[in-house]
């Protein structure tokens, strides 16, 4: 069943976070889609525990504290948020507005498009193997992936990051696997103290395997229905196989701009070019706000996100209800502000 929304928002950054507060206090309904599981783009992703700045009235906060203050911001709008879906295609629907389709085959008919498409998606790396793309959701794994379903498998879990480590130390205690082995090109990680802390308590329990080693290729069985084994080459021109029935590669996350570039939109070096007035795109009812937006003098900062998400907001009020007269409100004083906030009746701030 396709879903009806006034506004459909295209990630779930910081930016397109606030623009739902935005169109809430416009009292436009929305709805927000993101390819990662989690909302907070790059603030969660990128630079979670790193200190920001520059916010207004905020002398410091981390990147993951900006994402939970505004989700805790947009509450009172209740704003339903599809996450690990990345929005795939978008076409003018049949009575108007717009028809979006995403990776989950989900369809959105909206009155409206906002993307806040940031840097792009943020999909898992890809490893380049010839022939491992196959067996892509049978035997090897990209998304998070349930324990259960990997009963009584030899599992190789790829990468020496957090992630990895992470999904190696829950498969391990999970009981659930023949075998979890950790397979990373080499010695060193890139994880937290305490997460390489339990791997190494985990490796001498005998739970996790470390192995350290690139993989090159896949032996598969004799008519190619089943991935078999790695080949791993273990450095000093040697190398080895390991047997595998699950690959669970974590090598991090990297934007890409995808299908954006193809529906339609004029761009600059891989932006959307917009009217800075009202965030506008050339097409009918589509706005752009935050990193992914061009206009002159534009600048990749939260606090300019910020702005175009108010700006996108006010113009698209007066696109969806042209007949109806713009009053600007402060959240300070207008009852009505307070009755969409769920704030009526309550004189001081708690
Ligand atoms: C290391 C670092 C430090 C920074 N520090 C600061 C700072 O101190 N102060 C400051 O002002 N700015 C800072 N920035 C910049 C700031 O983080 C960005 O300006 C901000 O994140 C932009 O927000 P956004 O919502 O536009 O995009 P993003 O944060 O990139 O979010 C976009 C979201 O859209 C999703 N998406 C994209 N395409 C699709 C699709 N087709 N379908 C579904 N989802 C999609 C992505 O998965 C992503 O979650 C920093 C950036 C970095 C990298």
């Amino acid at each position: 069943m396709p879903l009806m929304t006034d506004a459909l928002i295209i990630g779930a950054g910081p930016v397109g976070l606030f623009q739902a507060f935005q169109l809430g206090l416009q009292e436009i309904a929305c709805q927000i889609v993101d390819a990662l599981p989690h909302a907070g783009g790059q603030c969660v992703e990128l630079y979670g525990e790193k200190p920001i700045y520059d916010l207004p009235g905020i002398p410091v906060c981390s990147g993951r504290e900006l994402a939970e203050r505004l989700q805790q911001q947009i509450a009172p709008f209740k704003v339903p948020l599809h996450l690990g879906q990345q929005v795939m295609s978008l076409a003018p629907a049949a009575d108007g507005g717009w028809q979006l389709q995403t990776s989950s085959g989900q369809v959105f008919l909206a009155r409206a498009v906002i993307i806040a498409a940031g840097v792009g998606a943020f999909v898992p790396r890809r490893v380049a193997i010839d022939g491992l793309s196959a067996f892509e959701g049978s035997q090897v794994h990209y998304y998070q992936t349930d324990a259960s379903r990997l009963e009584g498998q030899r599992v190789v879990v790829l990468g020496g990051e957090d992630a990895a480590l992470e999904t190696a130390l829950q498969l391990a205690d999970s009981g659930h696997c023949a075998s979890v082995t950790l397979l990373h090109r080499n010695s060193k990680f890139k994880a937290e103290a305490a997460l390489e802390q339990a791997l190494q308590q985990a490796v001498a329990r005998g739970v996790i395997t470390l192995k350290v080693g690139q993989p090159v290729g896949i032996e598969t069985a004799a008519d190619g229905s089943r991935l078999g084994a790695l080949q791993i080459a273990t450095g000093d021109d040697s190398s080895e196989t390991l047997a595998v029935d699950a690959l669970l590669p974590r090598l991090g996350l990297s934007p890409k701009l995808g299908p954006i570039a193809d529906w339609g939109l004029a761009m600059e070096r891989k932006l959307l070019t917009v009217d800075p007035a009202t965030q506008a795109t050339a097409l009918p009812g589509i706005h752009a706000v935050g990193d992914i937006c061009h206009y002159p003098a534009k600048r990749k900062l939260l606090l300019c996100g910020f702005h175009e998400a108010t700006m996108a907001a006010f113009a698209l009020a007066a696109y969806l209800r042209p007949e109806q007269r713009q009053l600007l409100q402060y959240t300070t004083t207008s009852p009505r502000l307070h009755e969409l906030l769920g704030v009526a009746g309550s004189s001081a701030r708690t």
